[in-house]
């Protein structure tokens, strides 16, 4: 459709890295609690718009000597500052062509409800969408086994959020191809031994399987290897982009050659730093083949 074409290339002139649309179709059977029409009954498309964590922003933290710049750029000034300018600009874009757009900022699903339901029917507000569940749904990628959203165009360096509207727009196809390899041995990539591969469990969002590992979020909360803590509230996974585990998942996408945006040299050429944990760190050097 046309303007399906219009507004990808008006999101794309604005910066936006990714976007992908979901019809609300797709959403059926969850609960209340989680579903987009809770939040917007008339809606008829859940767009998710992407915005790369530049492999940059990641040095700092790989080498161990600055991890403001992460912080920034990958992360709260990211989240902040460049995706939800890319996020209000495109709604403001669908509500120049007639069609209500509700921007939504990514918050952890286990903050849970805040407050009581407020009329009879309704689900406590306020209502959180999970958004790389949201993701999947709308053709971005797959949850990769260390439970981090990957896409084909950046692996795992990406954060979203989205966009309800009651434009009826083209949809993106769930991704039929696997782009993580699902090996126990990523189960490696963590010191501290809060991956674990003999717990794993398959997950499905809109027909698309995904086998993921157990991962203990309370010690990636005491993790001191790059992770760090959920910034919009205490109970929210914490934040671990930057942590060894998916320094060396990303090192190792790139050199499996499973990520679009390619690189003259490699990321890791040497040994990364890390904090010794309970385990023996192994992936240094390039990766762990
Ligand atoms: S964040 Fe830290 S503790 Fe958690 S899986 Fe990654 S390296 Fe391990």
């Amino acid at each position: 459709m046309e303007f399906t074409k219009q507004f990808k290339e008006y999101a794309a002139s604005i910066g936006c890295d990714l976007v992908g649309i979901a019809p609300i179709e797709r959403f059926a059977g969850l609960a209340p609690e989680r579903h987009p029409a809770s939040i917007f009954p008339e809606v008829k498309s859940v767009i998710v718009v992407g915005k790369r964590i530049p492999r940059g922003a990641l040095r700092g933290v790989e080498e161990g000597t600055q991890f403001n710049t992460y912080n920034c750029y990958g992360y709260a000034w990211l989240e902040d500052r460049f995706l939800s300018m890319i996020t209000v600009k495109t709604a403001e874009f669908l509500e120049n062509n007639k069609w209500e757009a509700i921007p939504m900022i990514n918050l952890p699903v286990e903050m849970g409800p805040m407050g009581v339901p407020v009329q009879p029917g309704n689900p406590a507000p306020n209502v959180l969408i999970d958004f790389d569940d949201a993701a999947v749904r709308a053709g971005l990628g797959e949850i990769g086994y260390l439970r981090a959203f990957v896409t084909p165009q950046f692996g795992a360096r990406q954060r979203f959020y989205i966009i309800l509207t009651d434009a009826v727009l083209d949809p993106t196809p769930v991704l039929k191809e696997d782009l993580c390899e699902r090996s126990k041995k990523f189960a490696e990539y963590c010191p501290l031994g809060a991956i674990d591969a003999s717990n794993e469990e398959t997950i499905e969002i809109a027909g698309k399987k995904m086998k993921v590992a157990a991962i203990d979020f309370k010690k990636c909360a005491q993790c001191k290897n790059g992770a760090m803590p959920n910034r919009r509230h205490p109970s929210g996974k914490p934040d671990r982009l930057a942590a060894l585990c998916m320094r060396t998942y990303m090192a190792h996408l790139e050199k499996a050659g499973r990520v679009e945006n390619k690189f003259v040299n490699q990321f890791r050429t040497r040994p990364p730093w890390v904090v010794q944990g309970e385990r023996e760190i192994i992936g240094e050097g390039s990766d762990i083949e």
